[in-house]
């Protein structure tokens, strides 16, 4: 057993409410500068929808993540030999249209207008030009289903669904929505990290945050392509490469992340997961609707006596792992079962874990009136409005399962809860739906705590910074490591050493 620490995340859709305000702490604090205009290294996406850059998710036209081939994982994008002949002309980067041109407003026509009947307004103009320009794209077009059938309607995802259902959900009283916030995944098996020629791109080993070394880069933009969820940037005025740092210098003084922090609907928690690094391989070379099970495995209890004795052997300290047993993110992904990851198909193993939305997806029209009777138990969820397929495809390699347990717990607590507040429920059925997700009334009451009244510090539970130990840092052999996923610490990391 080889325990690693990684900080992980979870996004809680269900209160995600599109306001963009981490997008705008983010851009404000990191991303506001010359050749960063158009980055945005925290973006919310409107599902079903084609996403920034357009369409994303397609990995036949970006060739990011990794697949399975001769039964060993290789990147999509090719081997060495295919990297370096690609080094001057990659066909599989996204263009500026796919992110969008990004532009600013002449404000200085406002106070220049001359007096006159009219109102005067500020001309969108370039910010890669400087020219007027007719704004024709945006970070989140497709916001809230605008122009659903060019956007909406070309939603990778659709694959996974009929003809039948797809033309159903786009007749407009079935229209159906959802927000989706996305930043940097700081994935276990990070195809960034594997792919940069310079081994630019580094894990740190205490806490698994990816970051790109400025003075190491030299701009040969594999990791754009190698990461399938496109969180690696190009800065045209640096030609450097640059991506979201997960707030590493806030993480180090105990807070959370600008996007955490600001984040309206509370939708977001933080803390530590201790994984097993020996099962890295294994976790990505099963077949995709195997996955979250897999990467639900690599997770170790930080409860168990033996993880700590390991855990403590790697130079994991005691602070540290009382942190990871209160870590929000181990109850909604390993002991709740109730977060899962994005795409795991693309075999990077995310750290950043999605709890799917019920809602808007149980609100389903059977003959025009919104159908919340409750003849069998779960039937909102299986006849939900938004296929459980479409769904699958997102969050668990096409496989069901984890996505209908995940709502139907939810599911669960909130029926027990109403019976609680309101008291309108029959004792007899939310016992019974507490049982079909084998869920006793202790864990229904602290998956409601966590979900609705959880304060910051249960929100974030920060484990504490070692930098003074990370010494791998300053003895690691970059040039050796190009072509390596990076998974933290190989020997213990010692003070002085
Ligand atoms: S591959 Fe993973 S770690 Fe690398 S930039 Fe993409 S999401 Fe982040
Ligand atoms: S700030 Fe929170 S609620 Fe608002 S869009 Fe971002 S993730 Fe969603």
């Amino acid at each position: 057993m080889d325990v690693r620490l990684q900080i992980s995340m979870v996004f809680h859709l269900d209160k995600c409410i599109g306001c963009h305000t981490c997008s705008i702490a983010c851009k404000n604090v990191w991303t506001d500068r010359k050749g960063a205009e158009y980055m945005w290294w925290n973006n919310v996406e409107t599902k079903p929808g084609t996403g920034y850059p357009t369409a994303w998710e397609d990995q036949e036209k970006y060739k990011g993540g990794w697949e399975r081939k001769n039964g060993q994982p290789e990147l999509k994008m090719g081997g060495r030999v295919l990297r370096v002949l690609n080094v001057f002309h990659n066909p599989y980067m996204p263009k500026l249209d796919d992110y969008y041109e990004p532009w600013t407003y002449k404000y200085e026509d406002l106070f220049n207008a001359p007096e006159g009947a009219d109102q005067p307004t500020a001309r969108p103009i370039s910010m890669v030009t400087g020219q007027p320009m007719n704004i024709e794209a945006g970070p989140n077009w497709d916001d809230d289903l605008s122009g659903s059938p060019i956007y909406a309607a070309n939603d990778p995802n659709f694959a996974a669904l009929t003809d039948k259902q797809r033309q159903e959900l786009f007749e407009i009283e079935r229209l159906v929505f959802f927000y989706l916030p996305r930043i940097c995944n700081h994935c276990l098996n990070a195809g960034c990290v594997a792919a940069c020629p310079s081994g630019a791109i580094y894990k740190r080993g205490e806490d698994g945050i990816v970051l790109i070394n400025q003075e190491v880069c030299r701009g040969w933009r594999m990791c754009v392509t190698a990461c399938p969820y496109k969180k690696t940037f190009y800065n045209w005025s640096t030609g450097k490469s640059e991506k979201c740092i997960l707030c590493f210098p806030r993480l180090e003084t105990g807070q959370a992340p600008a996007c955490f922090h600001s984040c309206v609907g509370r939708i977001r928690y933080l803390g530590g997961l201790l994984y097993d690094a020996d099962k890295i391989l294994d976790a990505m070379n099963v077949p995709d609707d195997q996955l979250v099970e897999a990467q639900r495995d690599l997770i170790l209890d930080p409860f168990d006596p033996e993880v700590r004795e390991a855990a403590l052997r790697n130079g994991i300290d005691d602070a540290t792992l009382e942190a990871a047993r209160r870590s929000p993110v181990y109850k909604y992904v390993k002991e709740w079962k109730l977060a899962l990851p994005l795409h795991p198909e693309f075999r990077t193993l995310p750290m950043l874990f999605y709890v799917p939305p019920l809602l808007p997806v149980m609100a389903n029209t059977d003959d025009g009136t919104y159908d919340t009777a409750n003849a069998e138990l779960f039937s909102p969820i299986e006849k939900a409005r938004l296929p459980m397929q479409y769904l699958a495809k997102l969050f668990s390699g096409g496989n069901l399962e984890p996505v209908r347990y995940a709502l139907k717990k939810q599911y669960a607590v909130r029926l027990f809860k109403r019976l609680d507040t309101v008291g309108d429920m029959d004792k007899v059925v939310v016992k019974h739906a507490l049982n079909e997700v084998k869920m006793n009334e202790a864990e229904a009451e602290a998956v409601y705590r966590l979900t609705s009244l959880p304060t910051m510090d249960e929100r974030f539970v920060i484990p504490p910074s070692h930098r003074e130990e990370a010494m791998q840092m300053l003895s690691d052999d970059f040039l050796m490591d190009r072509g390596e996923a990076g998974m933290g610490f190989r020997d213990r990391p010692a003070r002085g050493a």
